[in-house]
């Protein structure tokens, strides 16, 4: 066990990011379980504490007789310095053991600029970087989330990845781990791998080689094990109604990013916005009833103290019972105190009386994401709304007493033109405008936000070439220059950052050695902007000879083998492609839980069904 001495602690900003003993915090005996698991999350504390995925495989883990689970944040560079110069190596915050004794360490991988917090949280471990330089001793690396849907940029680094969600596959994991120790570690880690690679939704890719052609393109990723299937398909749960969700979830001493009670209402999204990743991993949709999530809210308002219940989902708004839900929820808890609060809006008035019932998102503004600046380009993301929805759900805000409104946008959009970027400001423009016809005075505070589009695998836009970031940076100074009006705030991305999530998110393994070298040169917590370098991530291009514009701007074709096609989140890569050419004709595809089905797939080849508790009663 790890001490550490109370002067580190006092030299280092915030820290009870380190001192564990949270309440709800789980301490078992390492001697009374058969598999050990470090959950590790590669960013600092406060958020890593906010991610529903983790609290959910902590619960999950720990229901389990035979296996613990214990969390480990990677710590803020302060800590680090410390902690290398005192020679503590990483630990858990539970039992305060090295992540390197444990028998899995797994990785949430949300955001593609949180590697080389993974490269860094493993050498602080003492855990050889590299996959083939670990030996029996070692834990088994393993990592989920969205990002292992293109696993290829961490290849070398991790043992194996999880695809989809987590409920189901990290039981059978557990399980894998369990008998693979009781019976002695037969044929070592390589036996484990084998036994792992024939769990479903899991990915060894040591067991796959990857070949290249003359011009730099993938030929081909192929299975050179017999126990790896040609393509690993994501796992699903066909019924959260059948699964446990965190009702205890551990309580942390400091302010985090999401510090309330997170009721997830249901997966999926089936609006088909055609640049969003997630709409396309965690297809199809399927509800909670709302009797389990009052169930659920009422287990963890007993078991936290939290008076906030925040409604997470994709789009919480689109829950088919929401209002119900919304008025059963401060029914059941106005008397303790606890309010209720809704994330994500859609934009039409009847969000706008839901957010009018829960008082509390009054404080914090409405947020509303047009995504583009005019109809056409609305048209070609399936954004599914109009100038008329924004203006009718603006107006509505501004009567029931809201002066202030977020507005969302991308630029670097598949067809983009400067006159979509001058849509931006007039739609900014013509939200003051209805502020004055409805209170008859200025004074509405407008604020704009544009990140710049980043093609995302397994969507429709994944064979798009991402936009330069002079180009991108061109667009933002052209914006700049349309926000003269000082009611309206403008902010935007690093271009930088986006092309880097770019090289990433559609990158193959060839850039483990970016990656690397970028990391030996001191990159890490990239998706902070006091620590994001972009002078040593070109060096670490130039060092490894990958052009990262090969993987960022390349318009890829179709008959291109991706770095993802062997990982299958179970949408058609025929259905992409037919909506990418829908998107450049403009033309929308329908909600698929409202309209008719567009046989993306899901349904069909993982043999799950979308639940509607709305559209059945
Ligand atoms: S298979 Fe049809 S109903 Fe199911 S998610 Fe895809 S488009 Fe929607």
């Amino acid at each position: 066990m790890i001490t550490i001495p109370p002067a580190v602690l006092s030299r280092v900003a915030k820290p009870a990011r380190y001192t564990g003993h949270e309440h709800n915090s789980v301490v078992k005996d390492p001697a009374g379980v058969d598999a050990a698991f470090a959950l590790a999350f590669p960013d600092v504390y406060e958020v890593g504490m906010s991610h529903l995925g983790l609290k959910i495989l902590y619960h999950i883990i720990n229901r389990r007789p035979d296996a613990a689970a214990e969390r480990v944040y990677a710590p803020w560079p302060d800590m680090e310095a410390e902690m290398r110069a005192a020679g503590i190596p990483l630990h858990t915050l539970e039992s305060f053991r090295p992540v390197g004794e444990f028998d899995v360490v797994g990785f949430t991988l949300q955001y593609e600029l949180s590697y080389t917090n993974i490269l860094n949280m493993l050498d602080l471990a003492g855990i050889p970087l590299k996959s083939a330089d670990r030996g029996e001793g070692h834990p088994l690396i393993i990592a989920g989330g969205p990002c292992a849907f293109n696993a290829e940029p961490l290849a070398d680094f991790i043992d194996f990845f999880v695809l989809g969600e987590s409920e189901e596959a990290v039981d059978d994991v557990a399980a894998a781990v369990a008998d693979w120790k009781k019976a002695g570690k037969p044929g070592g880690r390589r036996g484990f791998l084998a036994r792992a690679a024939a769990i479903p939704g899991v990915y060894v890719p040591a067991f796959y080689d990857a070949a290249y052609n003359a011009d730099g393109t993938l030929a081909a990723v192929t299975a050179n094990h017999p126990a790896a299937p040609p393509v690993v398909t994501k796992r699903v749960v066909a019924d959260l109604e059948q699964v446990a969700y965190p009702t205890k979830p551990v309580l942390p001493f400091l302010e985090i990013i999401h510090d309330r009670i997170m009721l997830e209402l249901f997966r999926g999204c089936t609006r088909g916005c055609r640049f969003c990743q997630a709409g396309v991993l965690y297809r199809p949709v399927r509800e909670r009833k709302p009797e389990t999530l009052l169930r659920l809210a009422q287990e963890l308002v007993d078991n936290t103290g939290y008076s906030e219940i925040s409604l997470t989902s994709l789009s919480s708004a689109d829950y088919s019972c929401l209002k119900d839900i919304v008025g059963r929820l401060i029914d059941q808890f106005k008397d303790q105190g606890v309010s209720v609060s809704l994330p994500s809006l859609r934009i039409d008035s009847f969000s706008i009386e839901l957010a009018q019932e829960v008082q509390k998102v009054r404080k914090s503004g409405l947020t509303f994401a047009p995504e583009a600046g005019t109809q056409r380009l609305r048209d070609v993301i399936n954004k599914g709304v109009t100038e008329k929805d924004l203006e009718e759900a603006v107006g509505a805000a501004f009567r029931a007493g809201w002066s202030g409104v977020k507005l969302y946008f991308m630029i670097g959009l598949p067809t983009e033109t400067d006159d979509d970027i001058k849509g931006i400001a007039a739609l900014a423009r013509r939200v003051t405008d209805i502020y004055r016809e409805v209170k008859g005075k200025r004074g509405a505070k407008v604020s704009v936000s544009v990140s710049s589009f980043v093609p995302k695998p397994h969507t429709p836009f994944q064979w798009y070439g991402q936009n330069d970031m002079a180009e991108l940076e061109r667009k933002q100074q052209l914006l700049k220059t349309l926000f003269k009006d000082r009611s309206v705030s403008f902010s935007w991305h690093d271009a930088h950052v986006s092309f880097l999530e770019a090289v990433f998110a559609r990158g193959d393994r060839r850039l483990g050695e970016v990656l690397l070298a970028a990391w030996r040169q001191g990159a890490k917590f990239d998706g902070w902007s006091e620590y994001f370098k972009f002078a040593l991530w070109q060096e670490a291009f130039r060092e490894a000879g990958v052009d990262p514009h090969f993987y960022a701007g390349r318009e890829r074709t179709a008959d291109e083998v991706l770095p993802w096609d062997h990982l299958s989140a179970g949408v058609d890569k025929a259905f992409l492609e037919r909506e990418y050419r829908q998107a450049l004709d403009a033309a929308p595809t329908a909600d698929c839980r409202r309209g008719d089905c567009s046989v993306c797939g899901v349904c069909q080849g993982l043999g799950v069904d979308i639940i509607d508790w709305g559209a059945s009663s």
